[in-house]
């Protein structure tokens, strides 16, 4: 049975709805998608802006997998009428569909009392404001924060020349990336790029000493050209306060991508993709990726259910990746924090590893490094030696 609607509309132009449109294009959709979105660069993509942009000098170019003949209105929305599949916009007024799609993705969180002129990395300008800061000639920086984009940027602005501290209250980088695994290895992979780290220290304040900053932990100053804050992203849900969707952390919604209301039950006809849905897994909890896979899943297992199909999508593995320190990092499957690693393969000249956690076809999750053909046959079951 096909779910196919006439008109949907979609809040978020980005990879998660051109995987969406596009799947359902292919599939026949013959209906309209209205695009709506804020950001009057989108679509763009953003994994290069912490490695290839910040490194170079181009500009960020329309992404080229936005599928064609697809206009975007730029507006903000504001507001959703949940029962009656209306999205309301700062301008431009409102838009009523049968399907409502919210692919608003995620945005920077900022630290408490952050002052005027830390900046952090999420959207194109963003950065921008970042390359400009380094292109007028700043020598030295301070990260908060080490998660994938944290220590993605400490390796960028390494390899650009400038004096890099990085500063989180976890106790190794890419804590959560790694589920705690490999915390002395990516330590070192920082080290040996220059980097200085402070982990398990809390920020105590934050100051613009002219010209410098001053960042302050364990009573000690740090002082540097640029504060760059990159402590996490938080659901662009604001706009859904009054919605009566369950937005706790994301908009909570089924496996499939049903959103969900406050009471539980499904609302008829909205959908979320991407970072900003939390999909309900088969333990009941909610779980909520920010990778780029992840949301291009999201887009065309919905776009099959739209169609009438049992989607695949869903059913494959997580996976994610990095890129830092002269190293392509990927994950596999849902790490535990618990176990023991096992290094399965090594080729140190190029700074490769391969590693397996769990034994089992249902629990066993991979991490590679500098590995990628070793890693896809492992992450296919498949045997690593021919
Ligand atoms: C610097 C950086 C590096 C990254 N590197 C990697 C990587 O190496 N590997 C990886 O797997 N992932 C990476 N990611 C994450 C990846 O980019 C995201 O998972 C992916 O972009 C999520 O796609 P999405 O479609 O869900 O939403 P997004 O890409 O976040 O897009 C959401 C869109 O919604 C719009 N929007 C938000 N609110 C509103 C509103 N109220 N009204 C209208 N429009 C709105 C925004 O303007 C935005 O264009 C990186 C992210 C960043 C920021």
């Amino acid at each position: 049975m096909t779910h196919m609607p006439e008109r949907v509309v979609v809040i978020g132009a980005s990879v998660a709805s051109a995987m969406l449109i596009e799947r359902s294009r292919e599939l026949g959709f013959a209906g309209e998608f209205i695009v709506i979105d804020s950001d009057p660069n989108a679509p763009y993509d953003r994994p290069p802006l912490s490695k290839q942009f910040l490194l170079g000098t181009g500009s960020v170019e329309p992404a080229e997998w936005w599928p064609e003949a697809t206009p975007i209105l730029n507006a903000k929305a504001i507001g959703l009428l949940t029962d009656k599949r209306t999205v309301l916009l700062d301008r431009l007024g409102e838009v009523a569909a049968d399907a409502v799609v919210i692919a608003t993705g995620a945005g920077s969180i900022r630290l408490p009392n952050e002052p005027a002129g830390v900046l952090s990395l999420r959207t194109a300008q963003d950065a921008l404001s970042l390359r400009n800061a380094v292109d007028a000639g700043a020598t030295s920086a301070i990260i908060v924060g080490a998660g994938t984009i944290g220590a993605e940027l400490a390796s960028t602005l390494a390899q650009r020349g400038l004096a890099v501290t990085v500063v989180d209250l976890a106790p190794q980088p890419m804590q959560r990336f790694f589920s705690g695994h490999l915390g002395e290895e990516a330590k070192a992979w920082m080290h040996q790029a220059g980097v200085v780290t402070h982990f398990g220290v809390a920020v105590e304040s934050i100051q613009k000493t002219d010209p410098h900053w001053a960042v302050r932990i364990s009573g000690l100053d740090l002082h540097a050209d640029l504060v760059i804050s990159a402590v996490g992203a938080r659901p662009n849900t604001e706009w859904l306060t009054y919605s009566e969707l369950d937005v706790s952390n994301g908009v909570r919604c089924t496996a499939d991508g049903k959103s969900l209301l406050t009471t539980g039950e499904i609302a008829d006809g909205i959908f979320a993709i991407g970072d900003v849905s939390a999909r309900q897994a088969e333990d009941g909890t909610f779980r909520r990726f920010e990778s780029w896979t992840q949301a291009q899943r999201h887009g065309a297992a919905l776009a099959e259910y739209f169609a009438g199909f049992e989607s695949a999508e869903l059913e494959q593995a997580p996976y994610g990746w990095t890129e830092q320190f002269g190293r392509k990092v990927q994950v596999h499957g849902m790490l535990p924090s618990a176990g023991e690693l096992v290094q399965v393969y090594a080729a140190e000249e190029r700074n490769a590893a391969l590693y397996r956690i769990g034994s089992t076809e249902e629990d066993v999750a991979w991490i590679g490094v500098n590995a990628p053909r070793q890693f896809s046959r492992a992450s296919m079951g498949m045997s690593l030696l021919s």
